[in-house]
């Protein structure tokens, strides 16, 4: 990663064509303008990135629209007037051109009073001194780095630190503590201790953030390499109990007649940052990171059998709604997907451990359709025991029960499986109305082909069906 600022990396980025556009628009203009913020800090970490924001000292907009005008016909100008901005598209490159300005914040919203101001006023509201970075682009200073608060130094040890007290910068705009927190999971930078406990000390300020924002920060979170980071941060701050008491309330373990249970906090994630390693399907993600969330409601202890977590699955299934809908995540077919998960998640893990039967392979595949392989990745990941015997004999058992699902897979074909005889036929055959009984045909001539007793065709399955409407005493009209 990051060793020392990169002189020659800057030099390299800034010869491209478009800084040199830009450079020559606001000389022309007799501007002062820099590239600043995210931009900057990514060509440091050589994460390049392709939203470029530019801060004039005077008028973004009129930047913005010599800029076009020189690109001609390949660039797509935007004008956002309400917000003073512009932004500028040349091919997959976003240009944003704004004025310099200066934010004053009044406690019940971030939403701050902006008036025009220096570089220096708009360096001074930036979130962090890694994000405040700027690089001028006139000629005479063309690449000249100005960098107030020591950010290149903070890049070079791995700190993320707000530029001026922390206290005001996280009081007046509090997404900022979840931007820190976020950054430190994204680049694996450490929070500096008074930052950190601003965060501490301010946390209760995050409930003026709407939960998409807050939702927009989580999924960051969830999408960065080591997602444990963030959310150890989130816990240590206090923030989680606040934005996400459900996950919060896996932590602890708890001792009785010496019998522990392992803490479900520090378990869930390392089946995430497991799960991390093997796959950046961000909703299979969340899958992990709520696997066990219905442990804390359905723990109970039992002289006999030590804590149970009984049906914890089916629970957590259940909670997952109203946790979507309260963070403002999509109640759309990606949290299905995630309630699937959660609901079955222990299913491959109960069979590696069992006889493996034909029949209960079939009825996973049929439960899990396509989203079977996300399921065995999600289940491999969720075994974290510290005993690595055990991890061997519970990952060569996994193998025995993929196998056995290509196999199987392979022979009857069930992963999309529809029961080859529908209701409508059976009502037609029988003459009968829509009824329970109907219902109950077609879930037996499914279990029939399910558990082997018949193949999946539609000629043994009419066949069967026939049989046990004669037991039910249900006659053929035709
Ligand atoms: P990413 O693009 O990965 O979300 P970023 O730092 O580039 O990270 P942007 O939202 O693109 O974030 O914002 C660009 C820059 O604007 C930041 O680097 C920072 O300087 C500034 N900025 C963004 N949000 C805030 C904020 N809430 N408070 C202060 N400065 C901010
Ligand atoms: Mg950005």
């Amino acid at each position: 990663m990051f060793s020392k600022p990169d002189k020659d990396f800057m030099q390299e980025f800034l010869q491209d064509n478009i800084f040199k556009i830009i450079s020559e628009a606001a000389d022309e203009q007799q501007q002062e303008c820099y590239v600043i913020g995210g931009f900057v800090r990514d060509i440091f970490l050589k994460r390049p990135s392709k939203d470029i924001d530019v801060v004039v000292v005077g008028s973004g907009i009129a930047l913005a629209e010599k800029v076009a005008l020189k690109l001609g016909k390949k660039a797509k100008l935007t004008v956002f007037k309400n917000f003073g901005t512009a932004q500028v598209k040349l091919n997959d490159l976003e240009v944003e051109f704004v004025g310099a300005r200066k934010e004053s914040y009044q406690r019940d919203s971030r939403k701050p009073i902006v008036e025009d101001g220096t570089l220096e006023d708009d360096q001074n509201r930036r979130d962090f001194t890694i994000n405040a970075l700027a690089i001028c682009l006139n000629k005479d200073r063309y690449g000249e780095l100005v960098d107030p608060f020591g950010g290149i130094e903070d890049l070079k040890n791995f700190v993320i630190r707000t530029p001026l007290n922390p206290d005001i910068t996280f009081s007046d705009d509090p997404l900022r503590m979840m931007r820190g927190i976020r950054f430190s999971a994204q680049l694996g930078f450490f929070i500096e201790t008074n930052t950190f406990d601003a965060i501490v000390r301010n946390k209760e300020r995050i409930e003026i953030i709407s939960k998409e924002r807050i939702a927009d920060e989580l999924n960051k979170i969830m999408a960065s390499r080591k997602p444990s980071v963030g959310f150890i941060l989130l816990e240590k701050t206090g923030l989680l109990e606040l934005i996400f008491p459900e996950v919060l309330a896996l932590k602890g373990a708890e001792t009785k007649d010496g019998i522990g249970h392992k803490d479900n906090f520090y378990h869930t994630l390392a089946v995430l940052d497991g799960l991390c390693e093997m796959t950046d399907n961000l909703w299979l993600r969340w899958a992990a990171l709520l696997h066990d969330i219905g442990k804390p409601r359905t723990k109970r202890f039992d002289s006999r059998l030590g804590w149970t977590f009984h049906n914890h699955n089916f629970i957590g299934e259940k909670m997952i709604p109203e946790i979507f809908r309260k963070m403002k995540l999509p109640t759309n077919e990606k949290m299905k997907y995630v309630q699937k998960m959660v609901s079955l998640h222990m299913r491959p893990i109960v069979l590696s451990e069992e006889e493996i039967t034909d029949s209960a392979i079939r009825r996973l595949l049929f439960e899990a359709g396509d989203d079977i392989d996300d399921l065995m990745t999600l289940c491999e990941a969720d075994i974290t025991s510290k005993n690595p015997e055990k991890v061997k004999r519970f990952r060569s058992n996994f193998q025995l029960v993929r196998n056995k699902l290509k196999e199987i897979e392979e022979k009857d074909r069930v992963r999309n499986f529809q029961p080859p005889i529908s209701g409508q036929e059976i009502m037609e055959t029988f003459n009968l109305p829509a009824s329970a009984i109907v219902g109950d045909i077609k879930m037996r001539i499914k279990d029939a082909i399910l558990d082997g007793i018949i193949p999946n065709e539609y000629k043994a399955a009419h066949a069967y069906m026939l049989q046990i409407a004669k037991e039910l005493g249900v006659t053929d009209k035709k």
